[in-house]
């Protein structure tokens, strides 16, 4: 775990180093609050992190402000290191968007104490987000296949519409299904039809635009649908999945 320390202080860096690398943390260290800003920008910046409330230029507490104006999941944990020990002084630097508040002269093992804290909070979060991740997956994406589902894919349509009308650009859209798909079930069992499922939306995946929508629509439909796509680029599109299908056997699982 790393940890970014913003601190104008060169003496409390220091102390604060010698303590975070004896309870095993690495340490970022930034002589004040502008120098942390440009780290907390950074893709792998410290999602811990200890703050000076007094520093020239952009102080802790204005900090704490901006970090919280920030859309980064998971939110960082911030405790913030001062000489103010008022409790008028906690309450702001809390109100600033700051998780927890030490003063100085702080103790190692209770700063310990409160980065374990810290770590905590930010492994719940981290594991709510992840929940959350998988829900919104399984939400809109369809179990056997992977592809988008009805739901999903009806929506992205609505976007795309209103986009393109806004735009005045064309948008193709298509509905299409395996023709006889009930005999593959009937003679060769529903095992059989979920692989021919499977392997038709992947060699449909390679084929369509990144940016195409391409989702199940009912049992053996689905719907595509097609930004800033001319109809003649549709069809041809359209015959060549169509070609890609029929090209070639579908070997399954399950046979008779
Ligand atoms: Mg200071």
């Amino acid at each position: 775990m790393r940890i970014l320390v913003a601190d104008d202080d060169p003496v409390i860096r220091k102390q604060l180093e010698v303590s975070l690398t004896k309870f095993g943390y690495g340490v970022i260290e930034c002589a004040d609050g502008k120098d942390a800003w440009e780290h907390l920008q950074k893709e792998d910046a410290p999602n811990l992190m200890i703050l000076d409330w007094s520093m020239p230029g952009l102080s802790g507490l204005e900090l704490s402000k901006r970090i919280r104006q920030f859309e980064k999941e998971p939110q960082p944990y911030i405790i913030l290191l001062t000489a103010k020990s008022d409790v008028n002084d906690v309450i702001e630097g809390l109100d600033s968007g700051a998780d927890d508040y030490i003063t100085k002269p702080f103790y190692p093992h209770e700063l310990h104490a409160r980065l374990k804290t810290g770590i905590r909070t930010i492994a719940v979060q981290k594991e709510l987000l992840n929940a959350r991740n998988q829900l919104e997956i399984e939400a809109s994406h369809d179990y056997l296949t992977g592809i988008y589902n009805r739901r999903a894919v009806m929506q992205l349509l609505k976007i795309d519409l209103g986009r393109h009308q806004r735009n005045k650009k064309s948008l193709c859209v298509v509905l299409f299904d395996l023709d006889h798909f009930k005999q593959v079930n009937d003679t060769y069992g529903h095992s059989a039809g979920d692989d021919v499922l499977c392997e038709t939306t992947k060699r449909i995946s390679s084929v369509i635009r990144p940016y195409d929508a391409f989702g199940r629509y009912g049992g053996e439909e689905f719907l595509f649908v097609l930004p800033e796509c001319e109809q003649e680029n549709a069809f041809n599109l359209c015959e060549r999945v169509r070609t890609i299908i029929s090209d070639k056997k579908i070997q399954t699982e399950d046979k008779l």
